[in-house]
């Protein structure tokens, strides 16, 4: 490296960038530089990711890579900056949060037209980084490059993981940490608190603008309506509601909603204290900063639209000269919301099932099994797999066996699921159907730390290794095995924690 810092980018220009955001007035954003990293190590590159977003690589070394991911050198074209934003963390408003540990390189159109955001996290201070350092310790880099490509081959939205790059440098956490940057791609880093920061200033032009661009960006078909404002957080609501059902399908918590960590796009955005369940518990937390259980598994739909009512806040001003009217709209997007989770949930649930068309008593058949699974403590993903075996012929015991607790109401249970899905499939076809969307492999919390932990002493290659298996979710190859099982009672994980 260079005393001064920075490399300057000689090579042919990796990325198309066109910079939208950076485009949007000054209050938008502040410049951000990133640290240059002492010894870039590439510790892992998304290539499929790169084709698809149309980044051209395939004569970029890993050398360079790690240049360009680690934050040394600045790519043509790009305009980084940090985005201001304010935001409700654990239900307390804090007006000035902002990207203090990453910044926005610039957007990318990929080849099927659609815009990205390139942004690197843990890239060090910028103008938002308040008391913090602005670097990010491998282990959260390592953990949210798992869990977003594990989102991705579950086909549930959520930002993506381009690169991670070993900085060579340390930082202070509890103990002192190696540092790393991730290079996150979302279709934009656009929040709820990002409205919120405009909002609490009074800036009602730039809540406006920001709609705008939201409205270009992820919901060109509000612009035609009668008012595209209403229609725009109509969609956001949706679009969160059934992202949120997704989440409570694959059995997982993120975390920290905070109204900062809420997508306007409708992506899964911040995988800081995350996890998957593993055995069913609908109360169930793993965050060591949420003691209240305010963000546990079954609040989720509560706290997802308890956040697009403060996004609705923001927005009245726009939805109608009439405050009364505009309260009166806002309060109809909040009860459809509502209503989409209801709806989708149950049609995921009932997919889960192996049930095909609709049923007076779904909604009891699977709240029922799920209770049945939170008395018996039965590992919520096997559950649904194996119910998927037995469908498809399997012992009972496949299924039974997986209740720590046995449940004498499981035979009830199963005679009416039996009734329910009695159709004209041929049993390996309802197999197939139900196996199709019960996942055989989850990222299950002690592999993600089992990763981490020997990273953190350079070996990767069991993190490699689960990001690969975590690519076929659906399958059960038999090399795959020993990830698919929950932990032991000495490998069970208890608590996460942020990516701070
Ligand atoms: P998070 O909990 O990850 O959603 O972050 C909440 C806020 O804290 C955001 O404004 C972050 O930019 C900021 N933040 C988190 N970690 C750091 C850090 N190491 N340095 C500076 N700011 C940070
Ligand atoms: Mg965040």
């Amino acid at each position: 490296m260079t005393l001064s810092g920075l490399l300057p980018d000689q090579e042919c220009p990796l990325f198309s960038f066109d910079n939208t955001y950076a485009r949007l007035p000054q209050r938008f954003h502040r410049p951000a530089k990133p640290a240059a990293a002492r010894a870039p190590q590439l510790i892992r590159f998304n290539q499929a990711l790169a084709e698809e977003l149309g980044l051209d690589v395939a004569d970029v070394d890993s050398a360079r890579l790690a240049q360009l991911f680690g934050g040394q050198v600045i790519p043509v074209g790009a305009e980084p900056l940090a985005q201001a934003y304010a935001g409700h963390q654990f239900g307390h408003f804090n007006p000035q949060l902002g990207d203090g540990r990453a910044l926005l390189l610039g957007e990318v159109v990929d080849r099927a037209g659609r815009r990205h955001d390139i942004q690197l996290k843990g890239s060090g201070p910028t103008a938002f980084s308040r008391n913090g350092d602005g670097m990010a310790a491998l282990g959260p880099v390592l953990r949210e490059y798992i869990v977003s490509e594990a989102f991705a081959a579950l086909g549930v939205p959520a930002t993506r993981a381009l690169a991670a790059v070993a900085t060579g440098e340390t930082v202070m956490r509890e103990t002192m940490l190696p540092g790393a940057v991730f290079t996150r791609v979302a279709a934009s880093h656009i929040r709820v608190g990002t409205f919120q920061f405009f909002a609490a200033q009074g800036d009602e032009e730039a809540v406006q603008m920001l709609a705008d661009h939201v409205i270009d960006r992820h919901y060109p078909e509000a612009r035609g309506a009668e008012s595209p404002y209403l229609a725009m957080l109509t969609l956001v609501a949706e679009r969160q509601a059934r992202l949120i059902a997704r989440w409570l399908s694959i059995g997982f918590i993120h975390g920290v909603m905070n109204t900062d960590n809420m997508a306007i796009s409708g992506e899964t955005i911040d995988f800081g204290p995350c996890a998957f369940l593993d055995e069913y518990d609908p109360r169930k937390v793993f965050s060591s900063i949420d003691q209240r259980g305010r963000y546990a598994y079954a609040n989720q739909p509560g706290i997802g639209q308890w956040n697009i009512a403060r996004l609705a806040e923001c927005l009245l001003p726009l939805l109608d000269a009439d405050e009364e009217k505009a309260l009166e709209a806002a309060n109809g997007v909040l009860k459809a919301f509502g209503d989409v989770f209801q709806a989708e949930w149950l049609a995921l649930f009932a997919a889960k099932l192996g049930v095909t068309g609709e049923g007076e008593d779904d909604r009891q058949l699977v709240t029922d099994f799920l209770e049945l699974m939170h008395q018996g403590e039965a590992d919520f993903t096997l559950t649904f797999r194996a119910l998927s075996k037995v469908v498809g012929g399997a012992a009972v015991e496949t299924l039974t066996d997986l209740f720590t607790v046995p449940q004498p109401g499981l035979s009830d249970w199963l005679a009416r699921w039996h009734a329910r899905i009695d159709d004209n499939r041929s049993a390996p076809e309802r197999q197939a159907a139900m196996e199709a969307v019960n996942p055989a492999l989850i990222a299950r919390n002690h592999r993600i730390e089992e990763a981490i932990a020997a990273a953190v002493y350079g070996d990767f290659s069991f993190f490699h290794r689960l990001v690969e298996a975590l690519a076929n979710p659906y399958a059960e190859d038999p090399s795959t095995a020993d990830l698919r099982v929950p932990p032991r009672p000495d490998e069970r994980v208890t608590r996460t924690f942020c990516g701070t």
